[in-house]
């Protein structure tokens, strides 16, 4: 929950920003040291030339293969100009992140690598219709600009093949958490989820609704490799602080954020016990 209110107190973040700068900094520093692969390129938006900046810091395991866990850290580009700071929208799960990388450094993973991604971009560039009308432009154009450009950066590199799951955090830190089912993750991994959940005695947070959630996993998604999103898309009533300046740290609660890592943690810990993972 620091780490969360650190990058917070950074200010809106979007791309191009020197907030956004100082928040690439930040994680960077965090990781000094570490195994750290930077994938740095210029998007073309509908707004033009935007630079994108996705970090990833990877923890070798003692089996063959990697588990990657994802949150993006930009914040929404239309809300730009506002006093948006995306606490819960981009804060939340970077910082759950950096917490997870003090939890993996220095020693060998019991199971599979892990690869930490703090992804860029994930934002569409034009208003997503958060105002009730249909957004400007279809989500798959424009948006996931940072994930999708790691994703095909990986399959040409040879990286792609060695994920055996692809997890991504999302709007975890609401203190009403309600993680979702979503129907376009990979039936067996959230099977898997919900049993983590289950043996951590939060399974009351999981999967009391069904829906289809577009987000950073769906390119993986797209290319086989099994995903799962961790999002609770009911962030205050009626979803009613989403892409809103209301978006703050009092609306956070540091139990979410305890509840979904440590339920990541124990899905990656479930996986590297399974003798083999299903492709998909
Ligand atoms: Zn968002």
């Amino acid at each position: 929950m620091q780490y969360v209110k650190e990058i917070v107190a950074f200010g809106p973040r979007p791309l191009g920003s020197a907030n956004h700068r100082k928040v690439e900094d930040f994680i960077l520093a965090h990781l000094k040291g570490g195994d750290v692969e930077n994938d740095v390129f210029t998007a073309n938006t509908p707004e033009g030339n935007l630079p994108v900046h996705n970090i990833i810091a990877k923890f070798p395991g003692t089996r063959d293969g990697v588990i990657v866990i994802a949150s993006h850290y930009d914040t929404n580009y239309p809300l730009r100009n506002t006093s948006f700071v995306g606490a819960n929208d981009g804060g939340s799960s970077s910082g759950l992140l950096l917490q997870f990388a003090n939890q993996f450094r220095g020693k060998k993973l019991d199971g599979y690598s892990v690869w930490l991604v703090w992804d860029d971009a994930e934002e569409a560039i034009k208003p997503d219709g958060s105002g009730g009308l249909p957004r400007e432009m279809p989500f798959e154009q424009d948006s996931l600009y940072g994930i999708t450009h790691l994703r095909d950066k990986w399959q040409t590199d040879g990286s792609l093949k060695k994920i055996k799951a692809f997890l991504l955090a999302d709007m975890i830190g609401d203190a009403d958490l309600n993680v979702e089912h979503d129907a376009n993750s990979t039936p067996w991994l959230e099977a898997v989820v919900y049993e983590a959940a289950t043996r951590m005695g939060y399974q009351s947070h999981f999967f009391a609704r069904t829906m289809e959630v577009d987000d950073d996993h769906i390119p993986f998604v797209k290319l086989g490799v099994p995903a799962a999103d961790f999002i609770d898309f009911d962030y205050g009533y009626n979803n009613v602080y989403w892409h809103t300046t209301q978006d703050t740290v009092d609306k956070l609660s540091p139990k979410s954020l305890e509840i979904v890592g440590t339920t990541m943690l124990e899905t990656i810990r479930i996986l590297g016990e399974m003798q083999s993972l299903p492709p998909k």
